[in-house]
């Protein structure tokens, strides 16, 4: 193979607050051959994840859960979850111009080491972008974090956070076609709008329109919330608390009001938990990647065939718009999955 030249995505020093486009840039490497099993990958499509902020703080708790959390040391490529062709390969499982998705880096190309997670795609029956998003880690965590964590009975009310990103409108859709009562909160009129209208939630609001959440709640929850899909953290966390019922369920999804503001802290009432006998579950995607992963697979595949799914993308295109996609997911710039193409199909 002749020596390729790769631009990938870094950052310049580490994050601790929020993110700009000024703290990336754009680097040239030249790829080194391909040791045995090595697979190099062209990047088509990589998903653009608020949890990568995490990452690249000089140190967060969250660095030392799972290898996709590790920290991101300024100047090194940025992996994530992706999708692309195979250009070249020393690994007989993996033949030139095969179509993957696993571990790649923001970048143009990426060699893969095999004991990365890589898995070749035999039929291309939907479009590729969805195995970055709903069929990938945010599908996983909407479908997980609802059917196994929250454990819903149909007519729960049901309350979502950042409910037009990724995660959040899936889990409202699944809840939907489970048959519970699904209100969500998004930052923007048009956010709003599109939940009620095209997503089919019953009830939306802005958060960012309200000046006293534990009233926004009882009116939208007259009778109380039995689920939260709690994607925030902060604030709506101690309001949810205050207006679940009995025997609630909260899926401690991410914490979006938390990442990018270290000074915040919340008070929940420990009482209402308590006496109230509320759950709240930490979960990540990666905990239903064994047992319950042919599961989502197979039940998202049928909605999305029989267009019961919505699958909301929000993609950008070309590598030099990694930044601005990533920093804009902390100003609520997205409305679904958000996505950059690196190179057409
Ligand atoms: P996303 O919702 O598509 O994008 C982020 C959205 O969050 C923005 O569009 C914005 O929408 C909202 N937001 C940004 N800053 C906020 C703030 N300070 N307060 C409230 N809302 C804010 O992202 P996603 O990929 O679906 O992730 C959603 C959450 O799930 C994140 O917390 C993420 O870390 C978590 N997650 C967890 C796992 C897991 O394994 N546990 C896996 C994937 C994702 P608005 O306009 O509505 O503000």
């Amino acid at each position: 193979m002749e020596m390729l030249n790769n631009k990938f995505i870094t950052i310049k020093t580490d994050i601790e607050e929020a993110p700009h486009e000024s703290m990336f840039e754009i680097k040239t490497q030249t790829l080194p051959p391909l040791d045995e099993h090595d697979v190099l990958v062209k990047c088509l499509y990589v998903s653009i994840d608020p949890y990568q902020i995490n990452r690249m703080k000089s140190r967060s708790s969250s660095q030392n859960s799972v290898a996709a959390a590790s920290k991101i040391t300024p100047g090194m490529t940025i992996n994530c979850l992706g999708l692309g062709r195979v250009v070249a390969s020393n690994h007989p499982d993996y033949q030139k111009n095969d179509i993957v998705h696993g571990t790649i880096n923001w970048a143009e190309y990426t060699i893969v080491k095999t004991q990365d997670m890589l898995k070749k795609l035999d039929t291309i029956e939907f479009p590729l972008s969805y195995y970055v998003g709903i069929f990938g880690f945010s599908g996983l965590t909407a479908y997980g974090g609802f059917f196994k964590i929250c454990k819903p009975k149909k007519e729960d009310k049901v309350f979502v956070s950042a409910a037009a990103g990724s995660v959040g409108n899936l889990v409202g859709q699944y809840a939907k076609l489970f048959g519970c009562y699904v209100v969500g909160c998004a930052g923007t009129k048009q956010k709003v709008n599109f939940l009620k209208e095209k997503l089919g939630f019953d009830e939306a609001f802005n958060y960012k329109e309200e000046t006293d959440l534990n009233s926004t709640l009882q009116r939208y929850f007259p009778d109380g919330i039995d689920i939260y899909f709690d994607n925030v953290g902060g604030e709506m966390l101690e309001a949810v608390v205050a207006n679940m019922n009995a025997f609630g369920r909260i899926a401690a999804c991410g914490v979006l009001s938390g990442y990018t503001n270290s000074k915040k802290h919340i008070a929940l009432s420990m009482v209402d938990v308590v006496y109230k006998r509320i759950m709240i579950h930490g979960f990540l995607a990666t905990d239903f990647t064994s047992n319950d992963f042919n599961d989502f697979m197979s039940v998202t595949k049928d909605y999305v065939r029989a267009g019961k799914l919505s699958v909301p993308e929000d993609i950008s295109f070309g590598i030099e718009t990694i930044p601005s996609a990533f920093v804009g997911l902390f100003r609520g710039d997205n409305v679904g999955k958000k996505i950059v193409q690196i190179a057409k199909e």
